[in-house]
C-alpha cells in the first residue's frame, strides 16, 4: 500500500482531512448551481460570517467580505482606506507584497524594515503623522517570524486616529487578534483553514467603512465593484457584488464549524505545543537548525529551517511523500519552511519527525 502523501506546505497547505466528505456534499446539495440571490445563499453567508466571528473572537458589528484573495484584500484595502499615505512593517516577501501594493496604488509609504528572520521594535517605532493606516502582517510566512500583537495594539493605541490592517492569512485562526486595536484583518483560505484556494476574507469594521467613504466624497477612486461602500451594500443582505466562490464559502462553512467545535483556545494550545516539539527537535539535530534565533519571533504556524542543501533534503522526503516548503528568495538554497497547520495531526508529525531524524 502505498503511504498517504503529507503536505506540509505553507500555502497551499494540506487539506482539511473531512474534505472529501464536505466536497461530496457539497455536490449532493448542488451548491455550485445556487444562486447568490437566494435564501439559502444568504444563510450561508450570514452563518459562516457569524462563525467566523465567534471563531476569531471579533466583535459582531464588524463586517464580512468576500475576495477572490489575500492579495486582492490588501489592494482594497490601501483602495479604501488610505487616501495618501500609509505606513508599513516589512520582514519578508508579503509585507513587501503589502508595501508594494501601495506604492503601485500611487500612494506615499513609509517603512520600518527589519531584517529577515528578527522581530520588529513596535515600541520606539516612528510613525508619521500623516500616516493614515498602519499595515502589518501577523504571519511572515516567507520567513517564519510571528510578530508579537500585544505589542502592536500598544503601538495603534498611541496613534488612535489611524486605521489598522493586519494580515493573517498563514496565522488565523491561530493566536488572538487585538480587535480594540485592529480595524481590518484578512486571510485566503488554502493555508490554515486547509481548503482549496479561491477565496478572500476580510473583516472591516465602521472606521474603515467612513474612511471609504470620505475618500469616496472626495472625489477619489475607492475601486470598482469591490469598493467597501458596495461590498457592504450587499453584506447588509447577506450577498455579494459578484456571483462569488460560493462552493469556497461551503466549504469553508465546514470547516469553521469544525474549528469552533475544537475551539480556539485548544486550536493555540495543539499548535503552540506541536510547534515548541519542532523547534526543539531541530535544535538537537545534527545538520538542521532553527531560522529564526530569536525565540520570540518564531512562528507556531510555519518553522523555518536551516539546511546546507535545501533542494536535497525537499528531494528525498517527497520521495517518502513528505512535501515541505521551499525557503523565499535568496534563502532558496539553505531553508526549508514547515507548516504547522490546525489540519495536521500529531501521527502526520510525528512521521515527518521520523523522515527529517
Ligand atoms: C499566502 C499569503 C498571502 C497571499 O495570499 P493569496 O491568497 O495568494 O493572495 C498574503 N500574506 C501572507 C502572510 C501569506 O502567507
Amino acid at each position: 500500500m502505498t503511504k498517504k502523501e503529507l503536505f506540509f506546505t505553507p500555502g497551499p497547505g494540506a487539506l482539511h482531512p473531512e474534505m472529501p466528505s464536505f466536497m461530496n456534499d457539497a455536490l449532493r446539495l448542488n451548491i455550485g448551481s445556487l444562486s447568490h440571490r437566494s435564501k439559502t445563499f444568504e444563510s450561508l453567508f450570514d452563518d459562516t460570517s457569524a462563525g467566523l466571528k465567534e471563531l476569531l473572537g471579533a466583535p459582531d458589528d464588524m463586517q464580512m467580505f468576500l475576495l477572490g484573495s489575500a492579495t486582492e484584500a490588501m489592494e482594497r484595502i490601501i483602495q479604501n482606506c488610505c487616501a495618501r499615505r500609509s505606513f508599513h512593517f516589512v520582514n519578508g516577501a508579503f509585507s513587501q507584497r503589502f508595501l508594494e501594493t501601495a506604492q503601485e496604488l500611487g500612494r506615499e509609504t513609509d517603512v520600518v524594515k527589519s531584517p529577515e528572520g528578527s522581530a520588529f521594535d513596535f515600541v520606539n517605532a516612528q510613525i508619521p503623522t500623516e500616516a493614515e493606516l498602519i499595515c502589518a502582517t501577523h504571519n511572515e510566512t516567507s520567513t517564519g517570524v510571528m510578530i508579537d500583537l500585544e505589542a502592536l495594539a500598544a503601538l495603534k493605541k498611541k496613534h488612535p486616529k489611524k486605521l489598522l490592517a493586519l494580515d493573517v492569512v498563514s496565522s488565523a485562526p491561530y493566536g488572538d487578534i487585538p480587535w480594540d486595536a485592529v480595524d481590518a484583518a484578512f486571510f485566503s483560505v488554502q493555508k490554515c483553514f486547509g481548503l482549496p484556494a479561491g477565496l478572500g476574507v476580510l473583516f472591516v469594521n465602521d472606521f474603515c467603512l467612513e474612511k471609504s467613504s470620505d475618500i469616496l466624497r472626495a472625489g477619489q477612486s475607492v475601486g470598482s465593484y469591490h469598493n467597501f461602500p458596495t461590498l457592504y451594500s450587499f453584506a447588509q443582505k447577506h450577498q455579494t457584488p459578484e456571483t462569488p466562490n460560493v462552493l469556497g464559502l461551503y466549504l469553508l462553512s465546514r470547516v469553521v464549524a469544525d474549528y469552533q467545535k475544537r475551539g480556539r483556545k485548544s486550536i493555540n494550545e495543539a499548535l503552540a505545543s506541536r510547534a515548541a516539539q519542532i523547534y526543539e527537535f531541530l535544535e538537537k539535530h545534527a545538520s538542521l537548525a532553527p531560522f529564526v534565533k530569536d525565540r520570540r519571533a518564531r512562528s507556531a504556524t510555519v518553522i523555518t529551517v536551516e539546511t546546507s542543501d535545501a533542494s536535497a533534503l525537499l528531494k528525498r522526503l517527497s520521495a517518502d511523500g513528505i512535501h515541505l516548503g521551499s525557503g523565499y528568495g535568496k534563502l532558496k538554497d539553505q531553508q526549508v519552511r514547515i507548516a504547522n497547520f490546525p489540519v495536521h495531526s500529531d501521527e502526520e508529525i510525528e512521521r515527518l519527525s521520523s523522515a527529517l531524524s
